[in-house]
């Protein structure tokens, strides 16, 4: 009988590109037609009910109950005219990809069972309550009711999935503690509005709302269905935990920006289309650099908008994928020695006139308000590296991180060579006098960067955090990751920084200095207390772990280690005291990601095992019988030196294999025994700890193993599609 894992291969012959037909060629005719936009609403919306929510969407206030009901009402009439027959409150629990429970617009009317009549009320609209206990919650629970509230988001707009009308929401206990990513995202943005506006002022009175952007970068891998369905790891885990490498893979870097194959074509045409009708600006797409591995990146919006929109893609890529026969792979790690998986999360903050305060200005004065956000900027990331660490570090990402073609879990800035002579600049004038020759000289060097930085072709992919021009560019976020943990900590980060470098100033102000000396005087302590922050090398190299060491930057890799440090000194003061997150919260969100990272450890503990013991060890076996056999045939026929001669490679080949075999047999019982031992210990942070230590070793340790029986073993019997099929089939 075939193996499965030819099966698969044979249905791959059959396989044709999917025909997929634009509705037209102009994506204005139907961009954001599933959507409710602000267009709609004035359609379908009374006068006050659309002024409600206008009114709502721009002072991130809520609905008030009263005009609720006519909201929903037009609301329904639009999401029915367009097919829907259900609605759900859209949320984002703790953990990977969101939630949704959905309710027929069914009712009774007034209780009558013989009149059943559409229905949707403006308190469904505005307010739900799910089950709280069935979403991660770190022990809330336990000490409080489990009643839950979803209440509705009014600065993302409702939209439609199939016969669903989608209504996006915050998820809290009953008690208002958070339990999405939601919550304390929306609380992080207030507070570098806040922040940002009153810091602005010094540049311009007329700045009165500053809104963080960001333009997600999502990597993610294809594989075909059939090959898919024949790897229970990549089904069960979103990773293969063994394969040996193929002879091929990406030493050419044939694949980054070659053609994109019809097949995967298509997809991406049936993709961008989906995305469109959403209201995702879905704007780029291409081959990344692993054979097999794409990238799609829409135009930058606000931050909570572009997440929910990085929400939805997620769950869409993997739609539209399933009609094309391939599965997507969104882990940043699928393929062990192969590139891995980011979302590069591009973020800037803009101001309500329209200044892109990390964009470089026309004269020394708007360079200085540039110069001042850029160098606090640098400043957060220094001060809150275990912060922004734990805020990416996830079980899956800790694969790629520190990996070879990854940035490390060392967090550094990259500046580019313009900017960093600019703040060097900025450092040096210590000790002059500022009111002549050496504010003269330092505001000729502010004021010559525009005209360097329009070629910012000054490019790093290997930092973390890089500055490209106009932007910060966050790269270590993880593929898989809800990118709100990333942007809820470097905002909130950086509120607490611009306050404190404005009491500085202020400060400095009240003690005689003019505004701009002050500024600049203030600015130049936070540039010379962070610089060891900057580096514009290798990230990706040894001398940098090395390097990074001597500058006493942390370097975490451990996943419970760097979780920890969310309960941090620091990370406390940015969130506790910023406001974003009760400490309560903040525990309970520990707690959640430490059980998070030991259920990923036991799933895949679990997965390997048996895939070991029901796959890999009897495929081991029957090869050795059949060797065995031979070489039982050859004495049959042959005696003496000569049987000896013939039979001496067999007979090797019979010790390795079974001293393998032996190994991984070992090695899965003694896994199963930590994982027990494991088990009983009660606290979560420690149990991490213990999975961390204890169980992860095993994984790679049995790996190993079953990879070099994968290379003796005969390719016929070979149970699992290779990494050859996996990562060149398509
Ligand atoms: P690259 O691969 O060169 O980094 P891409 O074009 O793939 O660039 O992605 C860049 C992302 O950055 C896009 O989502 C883009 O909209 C976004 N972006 C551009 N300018 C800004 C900005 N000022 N703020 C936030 N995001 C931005
Ligand atoms: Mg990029």
């Amino acid at each position: 009988m075939a193996t499965l894992r030819f099966s698969a291969i044979q249905e791959l012959f059959s396989r044709q590109p999917k025909e997929v037909v634009l509705p037209s060629n102009k994506v204005t005719d139907y961009y954001a037609e599933n959507v409710f936009t602000k267009e709609t609403m004035r359609k379908y919306l009374s006068k006050d009910a659309f002024k409600a929510v206008k009114k709502a969407m721009e002072s991130q206030t809520s609905i008030d109950l009263d005009i609720s009901d006519s909201i929903a009402e037009g609301m329904k009439t639009w999401a029915v005219e367009k097919g829907a027959t259900h609605y759900t409150h859209w949320f984002q629990p703790l953990t990977d990809g969101t939630a949704e429970k959905h309710d027929g617009f069914i009712d009774y009317s007034e209780g009558n069972s013989e009149n059943v009549i559409q229905n949707f009320s403006g308190s469904l609209l505005v307010q739900q309550e799910p089950d709280a206990s069935s979403f991660p919650n770190g022990g809330i629970r336990q000490t409080f009711e489990a009643r839950g509230y979803t209440a509705w988001d009014v600065s993302s707009p409702c939209f439609i999935v199939g016969t669903t009308l989608c209504i996006p929401t915050v998820f809290v206990s009953y008690t208002g503690e958070a339990l999405d990513y939601k919550t304390p995202l929306l609380k992080a943005l207030q507070a570098v509005d806040k922040a940002a506006v009153d810091v602005c002022h010094y540049f311009d009175k007329n700045v009165s709302k500053v809104v963080p952007s960001l333009g997600v970068e999502q990597e993610y891998f294809l594989v075909d269905e059939a090959l898919y369905m024949a790897r229970p790891d990549l089904v069960l885990t979103g990773r293969t935990l063994m394969g040996h490498s193929s002879a091929k893979d990406q030493q050419l870097d044939d694949h980054y920006f070659g053609s994109i194959p019809t097949r995967v074509y298509k997809f991406m045409i049936e993709l961008e289309l989906e995305a469109h009708k959403l209201g995702i600006p879905m704007k780029t797409r291409h081959n990344e650099v692993a054979p097999n591995q794409f990238e799609a990146a829409p135009i930058y919006e606000e931050v909570n908008l572009a997440n929910d929109h990085n929400q939805l893609f997620m769950d869409l890529v993997k739609r539209v994928a399933a009609t094309h026969k391939f599965r997507v792979l969104l882990h940043e790690k699928p393929f062990a020695g192969i590139n891995g998986s980011g979302k590069h999360n591009n973020w800037s903050i803009i101001t309500d006139t329209g200044v892109n305060l990390f964009s470089p200005g026309k004269n020394a004065k708007s360079n200085l308000q540039f110069l001042t956000f850029v160098v606090n900027t640098i400043a957060t990331v220094y001060k809150n590296q275990d912060l922004l660490r734990a805020s990416i570090l996830t079980g899956s990402n800790s694969h790629r991180l520190g990996a070879n073609e990854a940035p490390p879990a060392i967090l550094s800035v990259f500046t580019g060579t313009q900017v960093a002579n600019t703040i060097q600049r900025l450092i040096e004038t210590a000790g002059e006098d500022l009111s002549t020759a050496g504010k003269t000289s330092l505001q000729h060097g502010i004021g010559r960067l525009p005209e360097i930085l329009l070629d910012n072709t000054d490019r790093n992919r290997t930092s973390p955090f890089a500055f490209t021009g106009n932007r910060f560019e966050f790269r270590a976020v993880g593929s898989k990751s809800n990118s709100a943990a990333a942007m809820t900590a470097l905002n909130a980060a950086l509120a607490l920084q611009l306050k404190e470098f404005k009491a500085d100033v202020d400060a400095a102000i009240k003690s005689g200095l003019k505004k701009d000396e002050a500024i600049i005087t203030v600015l130049r302590k936070v540039a010379t207390e962070s610089k060891s922050i900057v580096f514009n090398g290798d990230g990706y190299s040894d001398a940098w772990v090395d390097e990074a060491a001597k500058r006493g930057l942390t370097n975490v890799t451990s996943v419970p280690a760097s979780l920890e440090n969310y309960l941090g000194e620091q990370a406390k003061k940015v969130l506790v005291f910023g406001g974003i997150m009760s400490e309560k919260e903040l525990e309970a969100r520990v707690e959640i990601e430490m059980e998070k990272y030991v259920m990923l450890l036991q799933i895949e503990g679990r997965v390997l095992g048996d895939l070991a013991v029901n796959h890999i060890i009897p495929t081991g076996v029957k090869y050795l019988t059949s060797l065995i056999n031979n070489v039982k045939g050859l004495a049959d026929i042959f005696e003496g030196e000569e049987l000896a001669k013939l039979s001496k490679g067999r007979k090797e080949l019979i010790i390795e294999i079974s001293e393998h075999i032996d190994a991984i047999k070992d090695k899965v019982a003694q896994l199963r025994h930590v994982r027990g031992e494991a088990n009983k210990i009660e606290n979560e942070t420690q149990k991490a700890y213990e999975y961390d230590k204890k169980v992860k070793p095993f994984m790679d340790d049995i790996r190993f193993h079953i990879d070099e029986l994968e290379l003796i073993v005969d390719d016929e019997e070979w149970p699992l599609p290779k990494y050859r099929e996996l990562l060149f089939f398509r």
